[in-house]
């Protein structure tokens, strides 16, 4: 059987990191396993594939989760990266860390080292800003290229002077100081290309002799002895393929996601006695923590109708798109190189919030009812908006012993009175900016929530009918004290109560950010691969405010 120091579960943000800095000791051996296939396909790496990528599931675990108390009955769809680079490689490329509270209260909850001074050093590890910046904030000899929403549409420089209109400030870097404000998004693209997390680590690091990157390796059970875990069983191929044993002489490290990390734990014996046992799966660890407190965001996505000026529904037909992919392929340029949105919007509900509380991205597009991801044939403007600290927490379980079953996803959209509230102030704040005066010469009429919408419980309602995942699933594993019933691991990452295991990947945030994940996970990555190889942490940034 084979041995290597290190087995990672997952090629995705996290196990790709990990990989890289792992492995940049030439003596240690790492072995990735993926589900999913090489990451070859040419939708991955156009950024406009996003759209494509969505459903495709050859690369994609496109779960669907249960419905909640307050989706109106509608089961949202859950799509997931399932190729190298994992979820880096489908996501919609947007760079967004997140505020410094964040972090502050990750060490609050009682994990030593994650407070914002002590994670900013390993952002900054992490990337190669371009443009711009202020070096207390941001990095430049990272791998991972940021570059800044190169598409200066009208639509969009409209939608910017309409909230600096309603007392909203320009900012030039969400990514710096402070968070708040309005601008063009961050994106991880770099020459009109995707840089996945694979891009930026994986793939330099399997240069090397010591990484063995194996993909269709699908991993259904962490192997242990006692306590400790030895090793993963993965099927090669998928269901019905080859059953193959891998040994690892130092540590496990399961980076399958917030969705499949809790699940593989389940399925390997570790969670909630009770569950396990519904399952038919034999104890190895009672952990009750395993798969619950799930948090995401919960968009509503307000939809105007544009008048005067074409939106990028009708740029994506006949001869315009061919226009446009000739403008790409010579310049690296235009449509076929834009994230699903455009521009940031950071804003609080309330006067009394001390800092911002919502989240809201527009985009000069619109798509149709039901069916994310694909335009519409009437030209449109969309203003998603979200509350960026929910308090609702729901759970992920094993359905069935059955490793190739997708498991129960439950996120309890809005189950909390504070998020419905926050997300009825979201969709009033985004009527109020498509209705602005700048966008007044495009702006038609209010299609989605519409002008009969006026009091707060017909906001509620029109958000449970038509709100959706953000794409941000994460808390399943969460890090916490040992004494805390809810922890899943510690602040190094271990799994509480076992040996030779770490949970790495955003499961382990222990509790939601004001952000997208992806640039969060990567940096948990980093700092873990330090704790890994034992070595001393970054030293904490000095920031004014922090003792
Ligand atoms: C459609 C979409 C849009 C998004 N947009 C953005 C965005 O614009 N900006 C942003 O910051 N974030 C975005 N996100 C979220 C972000 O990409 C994720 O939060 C982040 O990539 C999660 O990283 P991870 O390492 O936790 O998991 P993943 O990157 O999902 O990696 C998990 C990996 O483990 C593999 N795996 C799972 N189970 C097994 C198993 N049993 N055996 C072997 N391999 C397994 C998976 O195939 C996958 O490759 C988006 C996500 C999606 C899906």
């Amino acid at each position: 059987m084979e041995t290597f120091d290190y087995v990672i579960i997952g090629s995705g943000s996290a196990g790709s990191v990990l990989a890289n800095r792992l492995s940049e000791d030439a003596a240690t051996s790492v072995c990735v396993l993926e589900a999913g296939p090489r990451d070859w396909h040419p939708y991955i790496h156009l950024p406009a594939g996003f759209i494509k990528t969505f459903h495709m599931k050859s690369i994609n675990w496109a779960y669907q989760q249960e419905p909640g108390p307050w989706t109106g009955g509608r089961s949202i769809y859950a799509p997931r990266g399932k190729t190298l680079g994992g979820s880096s490689s489908i996501n919609g490329h947007i760079y967004n860390r997140g505020q410094r509270q964040d972090f502050d209260t990750w060490a609050q909850m009682g994990n030593r080292g994650w407070g914002y001074p002590d994670v900013l050093p390993y952002f900054k590890r992490l990337e190669c800003r371009v443009g711009e910046c202020d070096e207390t904030y941001r990095g430049r000899d990272g791998s991972l290229t940021i570059t800044t929403m190169d598409w200066q549409d009208p639509l969009c420089e409209a939608f910017m002077a309409g909230a600096v209109s309603l007392g909203i400030p320009k900012n030039r870097d969400y990514n710096g100081a402070i968070q708040e404000g309005v601008s063009y998004c961050q994106r991880t693209i770099q020459n009109g290309l995707r840089m996945s997390a694979a891009k930026a680590f994986l793939h330099p690091a399997r240069k090397r002799p010591n990484v063995h990157v194996r993909t269709h390796a699908h991993v259904t059970n962490i192997v242990f002895e006692g306590k400790r875990a030895v090793g993963v069983r993965y099927i090669k191929g998928g269901r019905g393929g080859v059953p193959v044993e891998v040994r690892a002489s130092r540590e496990v490290i399961l980076s399958g996601g917030t969705y499949n990390s809790p699940q593989l734990l389940q399925l390997s014996g570790v969670g909630s006695p009770e569950l396990l046992k519904s399952l038919g799966i034999e104890v190895r660890h009672a952990l009750p923590g395993v798969g619950e407190g799930l948090q995401d965001h919960y968009a509503p996505r307000s939809v105007a109708r544009v008048k005067n000026i074409k939106t990028i529904n009708e740029l994506r037909r006949g001869l315009s798109l061919w226009v446009e992919a000739l403008k790409w392929a010579t310049t690296r340029r235009g449509l076929l190189s834009l994230s699903p949105t455009m521009v940031y919007c950071f804003w609080h509900s309330g006067e009394t919030t001390e800092s911002s509380d919502l989240q809201l991205t527009f985009t000069p597009a619109s798509y149709k009812e039901g069916v994310q991801g694909q335009l519409e044939d009437e030209p449109g403007m969309t203003v998603a908006s979200w509350q960026q600290r929910p308090e609702s927490r729901g759970y992920v379980r094993a359905r069935s012993a059955d490793p190739f079953a997708p498991p129960i996803i439950q996120t309890n959209y809005l189950v909390a009175e504070l998020d419905r509230r926050v997300v009825v102030a979201g969709m009033k704040l985004a009527r109020r900016l498509l209705a602005s005066a700048p966008l007044a010469p495009y702006y038609a009429y209010e299609d989605f929530p519409g002008p009969n919408v006026q009091s707060d419980d017909e906001f509620l309602a029109a958000a449970t009918q038509r709100g959706t995942t953000t794409f941000h699933p994460g808390c399943t594993c969460r890090m916490g004290p040992a004494d805390a019933s809810w922890a899943v691991v510690d602040d190094e990452l271990r799994v509480h109560g076992l040996s030779g295991l770490r949970v790495v990947d955003a499961s382990v945030m222990p509790r939601m950010i004001s952000a997208n994940l992806n640039a969060s996970t990567l940096m948990i990555a980093d700092k873990a691969s330090d704790m890994i190889r034992g070595k001393a942490g970054l030293e904490a940034v000095k920031i004014a405010g922090y003792a």
